[in-house]
């Protein structure tokens, strides 16, 4: 008689679910080292982010992408689209050193400067101050709708929509110069684009702080997700020490735990209540924890309550929890991520202090290829954009090669920018047909800067006559 294999039902099961109904997480707030430092990396970060909008560099904003003139000004640097190169550099040295602070400290960036992590613990304190801690807030949440909730709520929207709108135009003002901007909106006419911006990030901004919070760590960050794979076992993270807290149980104070049978985890619960994304950090290495340090203050605070010593919670490593090591800080992928990051570094300066002070570009007319003049000569028009790249005035001088010897130029030859000025001038070239070899020529048009007579920049392009003039 056959046997029958066991099986498994593996159809879906309706009852699984990829994204569980929020439990809304209402933080204690918490004393401490880790808070303080949070504290600093948080508003530090905030006052960056207001103030750099506000520097002035040789009368005009540091840092400003400025789009309609697609050009970035980044202080003493100014980027051309043609310099993208040099933004690709700076984001792929951000990326490696994102990469390197990860494998040494892990999730550092996401605890104490993420824009997430600063906005959230912004929207936090507003709510701390309006409706209180904890407590009060859960209170507050279970109470039926009387004047006390609705004048507590509306002020804690209130406040939140001010620092969305604040967040919101500052980081217009990173696109549009902030100093124009302000009063623009006040007088009401600043342009539909600027409004519809400030629009998006205030409500971006209201909805990822107030409402979202730790759900956008949770399901929308990518970094989340693919940084364990990063992990190494002397990278850092915060983590429960087991065989020191385990057992874990109430006791009185003073009393020595080794004589109940207990370890030094008195199971008050305090590390889950700060934690902003309501995880138990003694339940081991989660995706949720954002690495904020918060169930250290808490757990150490315990600790110096029981008379015990510190660090049941703590910055370890897998080595050094697991078998007592010292945490290896020279590591190879730690010094290849280095390594990478200084020649990065090497390269991108170099591109930076021997990049020409300016800028041509060439566009022939797009409405002719040629055009003859009434005395049978040959004409084709361009479009050259030139572009002072430096902090100073630049006398730029015009000039072409590879053409035949007669050919005259018809336009400005020669002209003066100011520092970081485009200009477009409109040339053309007019030759005798009889001197021209062929129905196209490739030729070339140049940039001297008479300041740096070194310097001569060179566009390729072509000039063209109609085939019949062929040789
Ligand atoms: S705060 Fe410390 S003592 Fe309290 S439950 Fe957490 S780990 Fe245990
Ligand atoms: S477990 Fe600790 S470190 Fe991780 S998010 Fe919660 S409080 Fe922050």
């Amino acid at each position: 008689m056959s046997e029958k294999i066991p099986t498994q039902d593996q159809s879906p099961d309706a009852s699984v679910q990829l994204y569980s109904k929020r439990v809304k997480i209402q933080p204690r707030s918490i004393r401490g080292r880790f808070e303080n430092l949070r504290n600093f990396a948080a508003y530090g970060f905030l006052s960056l982010f207001i103030g750099v909008a506000w520097i002035q560099w040789h009368g005009r904003q540091g840092l400003l992408f400025d789009l309609p003139h697609r050009r970035f000004y980044l202080f003493g640097l100014t980027i051309w689209p043609q310099d993208l190169i040099l933004l690709a550099w700076f984001l792929i040295i951000a990326a490696f050193a994102l990469f390197a602070v990860t494998v040494f400290a892990g999730r550092i960036w996401c605890g104490y400067t993420c824009p997430q992590t600063v906005w959230t613990k912004i929207f936090i304190t507003i709510e701390h101050f309006i409706e209180g801690d904890r407590n009060a807030r859960m209170r507050l949440d279970k109470s039926d709708t009387d004047w006390n909730k609705v004048w507590r709520r509306t002020l804690k929207h209130l406040g939140w929509l001010a620092v969305s709108l604040l967040t919101g135009i500052v980081f217009v003002g990173y696109f549009a110069p902030i100093r124009e901007l302000i009063p623009a909106l006040l007088h009401g006419n600043a342009n539909v684009s600027e409004w519809v911006w400030i629009g998006i990030f205030t409500a971006a901004t209201y909805l990822n702080a107030g409402w979202m919070r730790e759900q956008i760590c949770m399901y929308a960050c990518p970094y989340g997700r693919f940084q364990s794979v990063m992990f190494d076992r002397d990278t850092l993270i915060i983590s429960y020490d087991h065989a020191r807290g385990e057992p874990r149980g109430a006791r009185k104070h003073g009393v020595d735990p080794q004589t109940q049978g207990l370890g030094d985890c008195i199971d008050c619960l305090l590390c889950v209540q700060v934690c902003p994304t309501g995880i138990d950090i003694r339940d081991g290495l989660q995706l949720e924890c954002i690495a904020c340090a918060a169930c250290i203050d808490a757990c150490d605070n315990v600790m110096e309550q029981m008379g015990y010593a510190p660090g049941l919670v703590r910055y370890t490593s897998e080595n050094a929890l697991e078998h007592g090591q010292h945490t290896h800080i020279l590591r190879p992928r730690l010094i290849g991520y280095s390594a990478a990051i200084i020649i990065m570094i090497g390269l991108m300066v170099y591109s930076i202090a021997t990049r020409p002070p300016a800028g041509l570009d060439v566009i022939r007319d797009r409405n002719a290829l040629y055009r003859e003049t009434s005395d049978g000569d040959i004409e084709n028009s361009y479009i050259l954009n030139v572009m002072n790249k430096s902090q100073r005035p630049e006398h730029i001088e015009l000039s072409f090669t590879h053409m035949p010897q007669g050919t005259k130029m018809e336009g400005r030859q020669d002209v003066v920018l100011q520092p970081g000025e485009m200009r477009s001038i409109t040339e053309t070239l007019d030759e005798n047909p009889d001197e021209l070899k062929d129905s196209e020529v490739h030729m070339d048009f140049h940039a001297h800067v008479e300041e740096d007579p070194d310097v001569d920049i060179d566009s390729p392009s072509r000039f063209f006559a109609p085939y019949s003039h062929r040789n």
